[in-house]
């Protein structure tokens, strides 16, 4: 992937004491091919191996005592830079209700489940009442689809009146949400397999009779330089305000997100991140690119945690993350609760340094089950050794499989994924700690 690519290059930047301007050549050769590979498009591209290196030899990064760390830092303001900078921008709500959100892609971008997170973030969060209607009449059953999702989330959907052209139904949703004082108005639109002309003039007329204050682009970030292609279809089309990617929970995750911004101009506002109507975030520049650069995303494991743990727990997981503590103890808390964040493939793609255990867990069908048994393997320690692991010689090691009724090799595996995860926590404590972590949270 992207990430492991880069991840490879700037490891050896970081490993050497000095560098030439030929070392950063080199290395931006490759972080041009691993870029390149991954559909970042080719003008961003550029744009982006001319500004990195020539700040990295422009300067005096490569006299200085840590040019390796120097030039990663460059490559992640500037990859920052790309996504669009150190703001988080959201979404324009204060404008006269009903604010008008209108959702714009292809079929199978992700619209309608887009519609409906939102439409849940926006209760929940900013505490608005908002009406969503489906405007997808070509689509057998996607107004069913939307009232569905509505009534799974109780936001209200536009009752369906079938034979209704779109722009008559967004008519009517304006209306509808005028009546019921509703602040906001989510319009999810029809999407076609490729972008047309009758498409793009279906999406003028709706936005002519709903003056959206926002035109949110959905693309599904999976498919690379198609997506850039769309987006640059549509973004010469209707007047974008945004673009939600979705999908980022795949493994390709970087590439289309690079090319976004600059070829919409418009800011990424969220990323889709499952199938499930929570799983939306706000799309943060310096988390996506921390995650590019193989840095895990430790922001949104800290977020995430904090959400499904009670405070108290997460506080105290946060103060030992802070120093750089991180015992079997807590891994045995993290491991309970795992199944609620998601599983493990989740959860270890979000941690720094994970990559070997990710790659541990893809191949030892790591499931729900196992997690009861690496709680079972934990709990047959003693608390000295949950405290001190390199207590566990052999021979407690047998006892504590013996313990769990599981074998040796699966103690191991445990230890070996503590050690993974004690690390990535020393790293969170390089990086500024917990501080720092508050920082990038904006
Ligand atoms: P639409 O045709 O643009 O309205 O697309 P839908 O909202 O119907 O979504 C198509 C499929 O993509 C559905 O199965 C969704 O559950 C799925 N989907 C949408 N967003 C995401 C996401 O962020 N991650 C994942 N994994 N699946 C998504
Ligand atoms: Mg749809």
């Amino acid at each position: 992937s992207l990430s492991d690519r880069l991840g490879t290059v700037f490891d050896r930047l970081r490993g050497r004491g000095a560098l030439s301007e030929q070392d950063v050549r080199d290395a931006m050769r490759e972080v041009r091919v691993a870029l390149l590979e991954a559909d970042v498009a080719l003008p961003v591209v550029r744009r982006f191996i001319d500004a990195v290196t020539e700040k990295a030899i422009g300067q005096d990064v490569l006299r200085s005592v840590t040019p390796g760390q120097q030039v990663v830092k460059i490559v992640d303001d500037e990859l920052v830079d790309m996504l669009g900078g150190t703001e988080v921008e959201g979404l324009t709500l204060d404008a006269k209700p009903p604010v008008v959100i209108m959702m714009v892609g292809l079929q199978g971008s992700g619209k309608t489940t887009t519609t409906a997170k939102l439409g849940k973030l926006l209760k929940e969060k900013h505490g608005k009442k908002a009406l969503m209607a489906s405007l997808d009449v070509n689509r057998p059953a996607a107004q069913e689809q939307l009232a569905v999702l509505g009534e799974q989330i109780s936001v209200a959907t536009l009752p369906i009146v079938q034979g209704q052209q779109p722009v008559d139904i967004a008519r009517r949703a304006m209306d509808a949400a005028k009546l019921q004082a509703a602040d906001i108005l989510l319009l999810d639109t029809a999407g076609r397999l490729h972008v047309d002309e009758a498409l793009m003039a279906e999406m003028k007329a709706v936005a002519s009779v709903s003056t959206p204050t926002e035109v949110l682009l959905v693309v599904d970030s999976l498919t690379g330089q198609d997506a850039v292609n769309v987006a640059q279809s549509f973004s010469g089309e209707v007047p974008l305000t945004g673009v939600v990617l979705t999908r980022m929970d795949g493994d390709a995750r970087g590439g289309a997100a690079l090319s976004m911004r600059y070829v919409t101009g418009k800011p990424i506002k969220f990323a889709g991140t499952g199938e499930k109507l929570d799983a939306i975030e706000a799309f943060d520049p310096k988390r996506v690119a921390g995650r590019i650069l193989g840095m895990g995303d430790v922001v949104s494991l800290v977020e995430k945690a904090a959400a499904t743990i009670n405070e108290e727990d997460a506080e105290a997981m946060a103060r030992k993350m802070a120093k750089g503590q991180f015992d079997l103890d807590d891994l045995r808390m993290q491991l309970k609760q795992m199944q609620n964040m998601g599983g493990l493939g989740a959860l270890a793609g979000m941690m720094p340094g994970m990559k070997k255990a990710k790659a541990a867990l893809a191949s030892s069908d790591m499931d729900d089950k196992v997690l009861i048994h690496m709680d079972a393997i934990i709990g047959s320690m003693t608390a000295k050794e949950r405290a001190n692991p390199a207590l566990l010689n052999a021979k407690r090691k047998k006892r504590v499989a013996a313990g769990s009724g599981t074998q040796v090799q699966e103690v191991n595996k445990v230890l070996k994924m503590h050690q993974e995860m004690a690390r990535a926590m020393k790293q969170i404590k390089k990086m500024g700690g917990l501080k720092g972590l508050g920082a990038l949270f904006g």
